[in-house]
């Protein structure tokens, strides 16, 4: 075993290699950007090394500072953990120039599988049953285009370097495609450095499940069964499980085995995850490989008892695999929830700022918090916005879930927007209860997911009203404890001797008025204040709630209607039309870039634009005003 490492990597993913390799008696070195000075993994690490500027293309990703950084502090292996280094065939080939051992694959299976395209070539090679499509070396737009065309509608443009559902774009008919290409191509480049795409049949509410397969320099290799990633919101994961809901014990055999298949026709080695679609009918086709610890691992890890990160330490020392096919058992039922910094009311937009109250629930046999921050830290532009991942675990799914969703409404955080209402809205989803899951899910329920519906208007509104009475009672009773006159009738909140007020309160973005009396399901909810209201987490969803009050400035949503400012900090990547020219509502007005995505600014009504204020490549911060506009409309 190894006696030092180094972590080439941040966040909650270096904070949890350190645990592991610290419970495993290895010395672990920490690398940090000036934005992660003070950072949790710095904290945590044995030793630590600077290695340059908050932007990770000048800290995080220069290969070369790394090695030097490894080589300084004698460390004899490199844990890249998932993302920046972690699937750079260039990197893995320093790190073997220098003497210094990649915790991962050798670099010919990341090669391999670098490349979406080629990785189709050889997984049809190996027998390993493949989505249809075109992923030839032919890129023209004409000959993409008559393959999608061949295909039929719908298709799914992938970039073959692609990674996070950048660079991919669904086209429902001809007319798109064009423009499709072109803006996938865009953000692939921007994302990726290359453009090349690849094009496939896209199915239609089909399962995203993954499978978890691990090698030795031996010659061994097994599965870890396998993670449901259906859920998810432009092709990126949000809530995980494991087992898969309703997966039989034969299917399940039958990818584990395709799973090593593929990766035994790469000579793996370490962890890897083979991602499939499953459709309807059980047929599952090879998505891609990933040669990395996935962000989900912990799922599996809660399943199978066994730690994954010890796993990838002793092979990469050399040691065999610590467990055979037949000493692995699944036990209970796991989910992890991905906690972002986002605001899943305007598009899952990235959120910045100041972590000002962050109070994760209690771990225990069932709850982990895997996280990098605390209390009074950035979400900084720089780096990916998740704060934590959330799992949970418990004897079956059921129990499971009411985990979650019990963990889910503990969670406080405050200072900037975050999914967790979201999240609980997903979890507590009736479909979802039912593991009734496939990658359209969030679209499909959308108006439930958002409570958009007048029902749980309805439902909230007196639950809030009592909520409010709840709070004002709590207050109340807390300042006549604090006074010289407690027993004093001033203090009471039931506004004695008047008539009961009606209250006025803003469910999400809906005003109501509604008449103050107590309501039972309160007692099976939870209240979380916020700055501007309080969050209410119910048996049937999360409602955010203000009572309004004249002038008080409890109005919940102050955020604007987002078409004419920038929506969050980023980089201005094109304007879409010229100044005075006539654009209809709905109409792209200019795309900006943050964290790689793409964000689209549209015409508010019919009109005109009479001046943009900014420039392609501009650096844009949040808020600023964007361009502006003339509106034709009535
Ligand atoms: P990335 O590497 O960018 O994450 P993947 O190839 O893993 O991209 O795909 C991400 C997600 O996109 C999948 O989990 C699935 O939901 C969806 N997806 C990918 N390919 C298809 C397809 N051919 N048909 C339908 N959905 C797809």
């Amino acid at each position: 075993m190894f006696n030092k490492i180094l972590i080439a990597n941040r966040g909650e993913i270096a904070c949890r290699i350190i645990k592991t390799a610290r419970s495993m008696g290895v010395v672990s070195v920490a690398v940090y950007s000036d934005a992660d000075r003070h950072a949790l993994h710095v904290q945590m690490a044995d030793e630590s090394v600077y290695i340059g500027p908050s932007p990770s293309t000048e800290s995080y990703l220069v290969a070369d500072r790394i090695i030097q950084a490894a080589l300084e502090t004698g460390a004899e292996a490199i844990h890249p953990g998932y993302g920046f280094l972690s699937e750079n065939a260039e990197f893995c080939r320093l790190c073997e120039a220098n003497n210094l051992i990649f915790i991962g694959p050798p670099v010919e299976s990341i090669v391999a599988m670098g490349s979406k395209s080629a990785a189709k070539t050889i997984m049809a090679d190996a027998g390993v049953p493949l989505v249809p499509g075109y992923h030839g070396e032919d890129q023209s737009a004409e000959v993409i285009r008559q393959a999608a065309n061949q295909m039929g509608y719908p298709v799914l443009l992938k970039a073959a370097a692609g990674g996070g559902g950048k660079g991919m774009r669904a086209v429902y008919a001809e007319e798109e495609f064009d423009q499709a290409l072109e803006a996938a191509k865009r953000e692939a480049r921007n994302s990726f450095n290359d453009d090349i795409m690849l094009v496939e049949k896209y199915l239609l509410k089909p399962r995203h499940v993954e499978i978890q397969v691990f090698c030795d320099s031996h010659g061994n290799a097994v599965y870890l069964f396998e993670r449901d990633c259906s859920v998810q919101r432009r092709h990126q994961k949000v809530i995980e499980e494991a087992p898969a809901p309703g997966m039989s014990e034969a299917l399940r055999q039958q990818m584990g085995e395709a799973a090593i298949k593929a990766a035994l026709a790469i000579n793996y080695q370490g962890a890897g995850t083979v991602e499939f679609l499953l459709d309807s009918q059980g047929e599952f086709f090879f998505m891609e490989m990933n040669t990395r610890l996935q962000v989900e691992h912990p799922v599996t890890e809660m399943i199978s008892g066994q730690d994954l990160v010890e796993w990838q330490l002793r092979v990469a020392s050399g040691e065999p695999l610590p467990c055979s096919q037949d000493q692995l058992q699944i036990k209970g039922h796991a989910f992890e929830a991905r906690i972002y910094a986002e605001d899943p009311e305007h598009d899952f937009l990235p959120a910045t700022g100041s972590l000002k109250i962050l109070q994760p629930p209690a771990e225990s046999a069932h709850v982990r918090v895997d996280t990098g921050v605390v209390e009074g830290d950035e979400v900084s532009i720089y780096y990916d916005p998740m704060i934590a991942k959330l799992m949970v675990w418990d004897t079956d799914r059921e129990r499971a879930l009411q985990r979650l969703t019990g963990a889910l409404s503990e969670y406080r955080i405050g200072g900037l927007t975050t999914n967790i209402g979201f999240l609980y809205n997903l979890a507590t989803s009736a479909a979802f209860q039912n593991g009734d899951v496939d990658t359209g899910y969030i679209e499909e329920h959308e108006a439930e997911i958002f409570r958009r519906r007048d029902s749980d208007i309805d439902y909230a509104a007196p639950l809030a009203a009592a909520a409010i009475i709840e709070l004002r009672e709590q207050q109340a009773q807390a300042v006549a404890h604090n006074s010289t006159e407690p027993n004093s009738p001033w203090h009471l909140s039931n506004s004695w001797g008047l008539p009961q007020p009606q209250l006025q309160i803003q469910i999400q973005q809906n005003e109501v008025n509604v008449a103050a009396e107590s309501h039972s399901d309160l007692s099976h909810s939870k209240i979380a204040t916020t700055a501007k209201g309080f969050d209410l987490f119910t048996p049937q969803g999360f409602f955010r709630c203000a009572e309004v009050t004249p002038d008080l400035g409890l109005a919940l949503d102050d955020s604007s209607d987002g078409s004419l400012h920038a929506p969050m900090n980023g980089t201005l990547v094109s304007l879409q039309v010229e100044v005075g020219a006539q654009v209809s509502k709905g109409d792209s007005l200019l795309v900006m870039e943050a964290m790689k995505m793409e964000h689209c600014i549209e015409a508010p009504s019919d009109g005109t634009v009479t001046e943009f204020y900014f420039q392609a490549g501009d650096l844009v911060t949040g808020g600023a005003e964007l361009l502006a506009f003339e509106s034709s409309a009535e």
